[in-house]
């Protein structure tokens, strides 16, 4: 087996985020690969639930979340060595842009949290499960403990 060279984190910035992380440091050390950190600003529209999800507010809060997203990846980038320029944001849907990118930039393990899903979850399916039926290389679903 090839060692790893290029793994990517895949960043929520949930509360188990920390746990996630983790196993891609370690990984990245002990393969002596490039560790890459992807956050996706979801590009979903603001709605008001009076209205349903049909009318969206005609405001774009995008540029903010972006910022905060930047300020966000730059803790996690610095607590596990990640050189700036491999701290990546992008604007879309999360199980897309992250098989997008991990092609795009030569990845060869991706790692993302993997929660067990129950009722509408499995029907919706999960980030984690369509990012390892769709990436191209090997994914790590690391196993988050519900609370
Ligand atoms: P979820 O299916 O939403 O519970 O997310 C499972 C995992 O997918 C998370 O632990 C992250 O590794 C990854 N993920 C979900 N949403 C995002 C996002 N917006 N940006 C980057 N990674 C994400």
């Amino acid at each position: 087996m090839q060692p790893y060279q290029h793994i990517l984190l895949a960043a929520d910035f949930s509360e188990h985020g920390e746990e996630v992380s983790e196993h891609a440091k370690d990984l990245a050390e002990r393969y002596q690969a490039k560790l890459s950190v992807l956050h996706v600003v979801d590009n979903l529209p603001v709605t008001d639930s009076i209205y349903g999800p049909i009318i969206p507010f005609d405001v774009d809060i995008t540029d903010q979340l972006i910022k905060a997203s930047k300020e966000k990846l730059d803790e996690i980038g610095a607590r596990l060595g990640i050189p700036a320029e491999r701290r990546w944001v992008e604007v879309g849907s999360p199980k897309v842009e992250i098989v997008r990118v991990a092609e795009e930039e030569g990845v060869d393990l991706i790692i993302v949290g993997s929660h067990s899903r129950k009722g509408l979850g499995i029907l919706l399916g999960s980030t984690a499960s369509s990012v390892i039926h769709h990436a191209k290389c090997d994914v790590l679903a690391v196993r988050l403990m519900e609370d």
